[in-house]
C-alpha cells in the first residue's frame, strides 16, 4: 500500500471502464436501498465495497451483475449501455439477450460458495462454459483442470463439494468463476463464512488475481483484505457513497465521522 501521489499508473486515456454505474437508484417496494451511486471500474482495477450490514453493498453488486433491476441511473458494460425496456418477464427480448451476454462476462463469487452439491468439483467448474457458452468439452476440461491447479486444489477435481473444507470449496467457486473467462469478477463477502485459517487461503488466491491484473469488485467485511488488494475503496452508508479513495487514505486518514466509527467498530 502506498500513499505517494501518482503512485498508481494512470490508465491509458483511451481505456473504457469495464463497469460504469452512474446515478443508480434501487428500491425494494418503498425501501430505498441505493440513492444515487456512481462506481467506475477500470480494466485491472480492484475496488472494495465496505459498509455496515444493510448499507446496500450486496444490492450494488447484484445491480452490477444485472441480477437486479434498478429504478433510475445508468449501467454501462465496456461502454455499452444496458437497456431496460420493460421489466422482468415483460422485458424486451433483445434486452434480455443483452443482459444474459453481459452477465456471462461478470462472474460472481458468493459468501456460501453456491457449488452444486450433486456435481464433482470438475463438473462444477465446467458446467457453465459447456452449457451456457457452448464451448468444446475437452477445451473446457483442460482449462478447468489448470484453474483448479492454480487455486491449489488440482487434486480435488473428482470429489464432491461436501468432501472439502470451506476454504477449498470457495477456491473451487473461484475456479468456476474464472472458467467463464469473465471481464470482471464480483465477490460478495468471499471470506465471511470461513474460519480465520481457511480465510487466508482464499485471501491468497484473491491477492494473486489482483496481481495478475484482474478487474474485481469485492464486497468485504475484512478491512485487511480491502487494504491489501484494492486500488480503490468505497464506503457505503445507507445507500450512498459516504467516502471513497485509495486504501492508504481511506483507512489511514478517514475524513467522515461515520467512516471513522465504522472502522473503529470493525477492528
Ligand atoms: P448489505 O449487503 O450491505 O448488508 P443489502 O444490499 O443486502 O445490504 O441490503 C440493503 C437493504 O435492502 C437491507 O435493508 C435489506 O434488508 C434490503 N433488501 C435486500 N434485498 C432485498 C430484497 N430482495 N427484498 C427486499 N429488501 C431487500
Ligand atoms: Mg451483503
Amino acid at each position: 500500500m502506498t500513499t505517494a501521489p501518482n503512485a498508481a499508473p494512470a490508465p491509458a486515456p483511451t481505456a473504457v471502464p469495464v463497469i460504469a454505474i452512474q446515478g443508480l437508484h434501487k428500491a425494494y417496494g418503498t425501501l430505498e436501498v441505493l440513492k444515487g451511486v456512481d462506481v467506475k471500474a477500470m480494466p485491472g482495477q480492484v475496488i472494495s465495497l465496505i459498509g455496515s450490514s444493510g448499507s446496500g453493498k450486496s444490492t450494488l453488486l447484484r445491480c452490477c451483475n444485472l441480477l437486479e433491476d434498478s429504478q433510475q441511473g445508468e449501467i454501462l458494460f465496456e461502454g455499452e449501455a444496458v437497456r431496460w425496456r420493460g421489466a422482468g418477464l415483460e422485458r424486451h427480448p433483445a434486452d434480455r439477450a443483452q443482459v444474459a451476454r453481459i452477465r456471462t462476462n461478470l462472474s460472481m463469487v458468493f459468501q456460501n460458495f453456491n457449488l452444486w452439491s450433486h456435481m464433482t468439483v470438475l463438473q462444477n467448474v465446467m458446467e457453465a462454459p459447456v452449457t451456457v457458452l457452448k464451448q468444446d468439452r475437452a477445451t473446457v476440461e483442460a482449462r478447468a483442470r489448470a484453474l483448479l491447479a492454480k487455486v491449489g486444489i488440482g487434486d480435488k477435481a473428482d470429489v464432491y463439494p461436501a468432501q472439502m473444507s470451506g476454504g477449498q470449496q470457495q477456491r473451487a467457486a473461484i475456479a468456476r468463476a474464472l472458467c467463464m473467462e469473465p471481464r470482471a469478477l464480483l465477490f460478495d463477502e468471499p471470506t465471511s463464512a470461513l474460519d480465520p485459517e481457511l480465510e487466508q487461503e482464499v485471501v491468497r488466491v484473491i491477492k494473486a488475481l489482483a496481481d495478475e491484473g484482474r478487474t474485481m469488485l469485492i464486497v468485504t467485511h475484512d478491512m485487511r483484505l480491502a487494504a491489501d488488494v484494492s486500488d480503490h475503496v468505497i464506503f457505503l452508508h445507507q445507500g450512498l457513497i459516504e467516502e471513497e479513495g485509495p486504501p492508504g487514505t481511506l483507512f489511514g486518514a478517514p475524513k467522515s465521522q461515520r467512516l471513522q466509527q465504522f472502522l473503529s467498530a470493525s477492528q
